[in-house]
């Protein structure tokens, strides 16, 4: 489909259309495009910006990351869609492993993941059929199936889209887990350890860009950095500004373009 240019939604008509096309490749399940939709919905009542809490999140990640002894990147097929290119530059800067763990789980699709992500650059794709050998008990669905060289071992886990169930599973497995999640109410954005509220297609570049920056300070600054922040409180931030944008919105008792909300 031809997007106009000068569509006030073009950016998000993209995105969709990105999503469809992985969708017929095989690589999103239908589930994937369902679950878009919810965190759009959130993006809009964000402005469709990368907010300063979030902002501070990614920070916070890139230190996690890049002090971790096993960092992992689990993908699922929303996130290989979106954002393959970032992922690979991710992995690379913090050496973080990538595994494909998903919760619609069958061997074509885990094989249509890894072939965008080895287009996208990926040497080595953990978590594919056979290889994801182990289990976690903790984890009720199918993504309890990990490569025991992968997120089995890790110490940090960034899960961009996940599900609340495997956030806390792996929470309670002591492991620091990144979200990146549009709904700072979700299960995902309460429980985990350093929640990105943000649209992966703005949070991951960015993330890969201040990772690379971070990368050159020393591993005590980083440390500092990573433990220094406070999810709650950075949530209710994010929730704040939401509120926020709504009062100024109901003040006004009519449309405002997403433009003028972005300046509140
Ligand atoms: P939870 O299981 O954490 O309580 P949920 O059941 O409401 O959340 P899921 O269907 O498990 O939601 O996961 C979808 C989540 O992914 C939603 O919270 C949605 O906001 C988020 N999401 C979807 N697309 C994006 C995107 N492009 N960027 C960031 N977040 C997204
Ligand atoms: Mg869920």
């Amino acid at each position: 489909m031809k997007i106009p240019k000068e569509h006030p939604r073009a950016e998000s008509l993209r995105v969709r259309e990105r999503l469809l096309e992985h969708y017929k490749m095989g690589v999103v399940a239908h589930a994937g495009l369902i679950a878009h939709g919810r965190g759009e919905a959130f993006d809009y009542l964000l402005g469709e910006k990368t907010t300063k809490p979030a902002l501070q999140a990614i920070k916070t990640a890139a230190a996690a990351l890049l002090t971790a002894k096993h960092p992992m990147i689990s993908v699922n097929g929303n996130a290989a869609a979106l954002v393959a290119d970032d992922i690979v530059k991710l992995a690379g800067v913090t050496g973080a492993r990538i595994e494909v763990n998903l919760f619609y789980r069958s061997v074509e699709r885990e094989k249509a993941i890894e072939r965008v992500l080895r287009e996208a650059g990926a040497t080595e794709v953990l978590g594919i059929g056979e290889d994801a050998s182990a289990r976690i008990q903790e984890i009720g669905s199918e993504r309890r199936r990990v490569d025991p060289r992968g997120i089995l071992i890790a110490d940090v886990v960034l899960v961009p889209l996940e599900d609340g169930d495997r956030t806390e599973a792996l929470v309670r497995l002591n492991k620091k887990v990144i979200a990146v999640d549009l709904n700072p109410l979700s299960r995902t954005a309460q429980l985990a350890t350093v929640t990105i509220v943000d649209n992966i297609v703005r949070a991951m570049p960015t993330l890969a860009k201040i990772a690379k920056e971070l990368k050159t300070e020393d591993q005590e600054k980083l440390k500092e950095i990573a433990s220094g922040f406070d999810n709650k409180r950075t949530l209710g931030e994010t929730i704040d500004l939401i509120n926020q944008q709504l009062t100024k919105l109901a003040e006004k008792g009519t449309y405002i373009s997403l433009l003028e909300m972005s300046n509140i």
